[in-house]
């Protein structure tokens, strides 16, 4: 995201109780240079097992948990299929490997494990219920899929670590950006979004994974004591009107011009949610924003 300097920056206010800024999504967009060299080290990935820096029973620590960006407790309901997934192996008497960028699992394990996790999901009558379990699944096998092979600060195969070489800095204090990711956007090798809290810190630059609780609480709560004026969120919309950020502060509703003596005067911080996802699932993330605003 900070990387694409190409894309259009469009500015709108919206009726609804999120300001809305649009932005483009990189994945409808030509990928960029730096998104073909993710693409081709993610080609280079050989099959490999689940057991590469395993602890020895498995299961992911609370510093394993942190050490990939996030700030919550391990989410309960990733601990509980990263043992059911262990039990499986046994239960199979079939390892776990994965492959490819997205950290996939392959092979026999896979067939079996698709079977049993489908069933289960049928089985899930509210749809709460099955959007936290498609979350934490799809996150238990990315962590499981990428131990000792993701550098858990820039998301690259170790051996294209590019930590080095990103220069950390302070963003203003009146500011916190939020990056609420789809689970499939989880240690993807591609996803820019993780270069925000490398730049900024996790402090200024918060992760919120889509349908985990322990995440979507944090942010819920800091958002209701910030106040919806305080709010914002930028939605990819692929009808919104492009204007040059200078276009839309030169047109500036009194909206507008209040938020922005309440970001310069005010003593709250102001919380920009930043989406990060495909437009499909955007359009579901936006509206269980826009849902939890009236909640
Ligand atoms: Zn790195």
């Amino acid at each position: 995201m900070l990387i694409s300097t190409t894309r259009a920056f469009t500015f709108k206010c919206s009726p609804s109780s999120f300001k809305s800024f649009s932005w483009s999504h990189m994945d409808s967009k030509p990928k960029t240079v730096v998104q073909y060299a993710f693409m081709s080290s993610a080609s280079r990935s050989p099959p490999r097992e689940a057991c590469v820096n395993d602890p020895g029973n498995g299961s992911i620590s609370l510093q394993e948990w942190q050490g990939w960006g996030t700030t919550s407790s391990v989410p309960a309901m990733v601990t509980k299929i990263v043992e059911e997934l262990k039990a499986l192996e046994t239960d199979i008497d079939a390892q776990m490997t994965f492959g490819g960028s997205g950290g996939k699992l392959q092979g026999y394990f896979k067939v079996q494990e698709d079977k049993k996790h489908r069933a289960t999901y049928q089985a899930l009558c509210d749809s709460e219920k099955k959007l936290q379990f498609f979350s934490a699944r799809q996150i238990a096998c990315r962590l499981l899929g990428s131990r000792g092979y993701l550098c858990q600060k820039c998301w690259l195969p170790l051996e294209d670590c590019m930590c080095s070489r990103v220069i950390a800095c302070n963003l203003w204090h009146g500011m916190r950006f939020w990056l609420y990711m789809h689970p499939k956007d989880f240690l993807r090798q591609n996803n820019t979004g993780k270069l925000l809290w490398q730049v900024f810190g996790i402090e200024a630059a918060t992760l919120c994974l889509y349908g985990i609780a322990e995440h979507e609480e944090i942010m819920w709560s800091t958002f209701k004591d910030a106040g919806k004026n305080n709010v914002c969120c930028l939605y990819p919309n692929k009808n919104a009107i492009s204007k040059s950020v200078q276009d839309a502060f030169g047109q500036e509703s009194s909206a507008d011009q209040k938020c922005r003596l309440t970001m310069t005067n005010g003593d709250k911080t102001m919380n920009f949610i930043l989406i990060d996802g495909t437009w499909s699932n955007s359009n579901a993330m936006f509206s269980r924003l826009k849902f939890a605003s009236f909640t």
